[in-house]
């Protein structure tokens, strides 16, 4: 047998996506590494293809109708009964990510960065091997002095009696007609954010969640006023849930003609045209052989990194969804940007990192939900009762004037300011109504750059919008 040839280079990220990318590009693009991307799926990674992109697309696709709907209230002859294919909006989202992957190759290209299709995995301490992924025969090894790890995770399906005839969220995308009424388990960004399209869009949505309320990780306010919100439009929470036991398949088929009955641990049962598994996400390092190098991972599999990405071994890096660390997409490319300055970069930039102090995030559910900083029973243990001044607004925005009142109340807007010390300087920003997800960047900046209260208050208001309660809240 012939030997396996091993090509060189300065720098090898594993995984084409947010922060492989990211990080290949400024190692490359802006310094000129000789930089190797390997990637085993489609290019751009969980966010272009199963991700942001193709879920807030949806997100306009489902919001639409909400719109249509309002546009009633203002008068416009809208019918009742508005029609739409999503079939077609499918195909359409299909051919801007197969676009968008595109993109990313020729960007990659523009910058002089290799690319590799096939799934690597370490033979030695420092060298991978590739499986080319149209052939499980064609070997190539490489290596380099700094290797990145940039795999991401992929969603976690449940060990249930006939799982497998649910969904995940990758799942969810290939979805080319609606059910009619589907089940969501999970309580997170993805359960709240695919339940609330769907349910947009007239689909009978279930949801299955462990508490009382879903998103625990966010403000109090959020939780409660979101998991209230969803009620009164008509999803069904089920809280307390203890799980299901089995998924039984009664009838295959595409939309309302696959029929799952679904049997809770506690005898319940439900039948549903689809099932959507929204329990989290693992990292994606099973075949990786981190052994090898001995890349040290916590007992959830991810990757153990300290502050600069470093992993647990010299010239191997981590960064992105394997590190369990803040899962967001513009996380994983400021991390990689960073790497990438602090290996290539000029020497100013040896200590270049990424800091994972207020970094803002946006639940695209509907309504939409901002938040950046700390909830405020953190802040409370942080800094102590006293030391803490909270301010809140409810109110319904302008948009909701000609609705019914009945309506109106199931469109509230809720804020939230959590200051700290006497100078009040602001620790945590908590938001949902409409359009809070283009609102909260600005805060964002503000809120990095150290705003106190008082910071706020001297912006003068812009009116009328729904922001200017930011800087007006007494
Ligand atoms: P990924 O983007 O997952 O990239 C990892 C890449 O590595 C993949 O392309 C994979 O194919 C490849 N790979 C894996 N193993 C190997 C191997 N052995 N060899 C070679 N290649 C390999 N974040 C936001 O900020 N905003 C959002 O609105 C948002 N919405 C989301 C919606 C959904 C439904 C999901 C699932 C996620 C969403 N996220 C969102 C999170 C965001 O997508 C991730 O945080 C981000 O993609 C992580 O980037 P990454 O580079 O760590 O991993
Ligand atoms: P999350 O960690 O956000 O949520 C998963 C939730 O599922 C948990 O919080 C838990 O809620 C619940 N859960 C866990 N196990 C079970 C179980 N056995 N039965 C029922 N419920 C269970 O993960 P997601 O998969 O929703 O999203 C992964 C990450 O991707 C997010 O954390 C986020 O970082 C990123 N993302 C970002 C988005 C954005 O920026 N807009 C959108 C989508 C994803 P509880 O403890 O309350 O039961």
């Amino acid at each position: 047998m012939a030997p396996i040839e091993t090509k060189t280079y300065d720098y090898i990220v594993i995984g084409g996506g947010s922060g492989g990318s990211g990080s290949a590009r400024r190692a490359s693009g802006w310094y000129g590494a000789k930089t190797l991307i390997v990637e085993s799926g489609r290019s751009g990674g969980t966010c272009v293809n199963v991700g942001c992109v193709p879920k807030k697309m949806t997100w306009h696709f489902a919001s639409l109708n909400e719109e249509l709907h309002a546009a009633r209230h203002y008068g416009y002859d809208v019918p009742e009964n508005i029609k739409f294919d999503y079939g077609s909006f499918k195909r359409f989202r299909d051919s801007r990510i197969k676009q968008l992957n595109g993109v990313y190759e020729n960007n990659w290209g523009k910058e002089g960065i290799d690319l590799v299709h096939g799934r690597a995995r370490f033979v030695e301490p420092k060298v991978i091997e590739v499986t080319a992924a149209d052939s499980t025969e064609t070997k190539i090894r490489y290596t380099a002095k700094h290797i990145l790890i940039a795999v991401g995770g992929h969603p976690i399906v449940p060990g249930v009696q006939g799982a497998e005839h649910g969904i995940t969220s990758d799942g969810f995308f290939e979805i080319e007609e609606l059910p009619k009424k589907w089940a969501v388990v999970g309580a997170g960004y993805i359960a709240v954010e695919l339940a609330g399209v769907l349910a947009a869009v007239g689909v009978e949505t279930h949801m299955f969640i462990r508490g009382d309320t879903f998103l625990r990780k966010f403000d109090p306010m959020i939780q409660e006023t979101m998991t209230a919100r969803y009620e009164a439009v008509g999803i069904k929470v089920h809280k307390q849930h203890k799980g299901f036991k089995e998924v039984q398949l009664l009838k295959d088929g595409k939309g309302a003609d696959k029929v799952l009955k679904l049997i809770g641990v506690e005898g319940d049962e439900i039948e549903v045209n689809e099932l959507l598994w929204a329990v989290g996400r693992a990292p994606e390092v099973e075949d990786l052989h981190l052994e090898i190098p001995g890349v040290k991972q916590s007992r959830s599999g991810h990757v153990i990194v300290d502050e600069f990405q470093n992993t647990s071994v010299e010239g191997i890096y981590a960064l992105g969804d394997v590190t369990g660390q803040a899962e967001l997409t513009p996380v994983a490319i400021a991390a990689g940007r960073q790497l990438g300055n602090r290996l290539f970069g000029t020497p100013e930039l040896k200590y270049a990192r990424l800091s994972y102090e207020n970094i803002p995030t946006v639940v695209f559910s509907h309504p939409e939900v901002g938040t950046i900083g700390l909830t405020e029973p953190q802040a409370r243990q942080r800094f102590g009762d006293d030391k803490i001044k909270v301010y809140t607004t409810r109110f319904t925005a302008m948009f909701y004037d000609p609705f019914p009142t009945e309506e109106k109340k199931l469109n509230p807007t809720q804020m939230k300011i959590i200051c700290a010390g006497p100078e009040e300087k602001v620790v945590g920003l908590h938001i949902l109504g409409l359009g809070v997800g283009e609102m909260l960047q600005g805060f964002g900046v503000a809120i990095k750059m150290g705003a106190t209260k008082k910071d706020f208050d001297s912006c003068v208001a812009i009116h009328p919008t729904s922001s200017e309660e930011l800087v007006t809240m007494r």
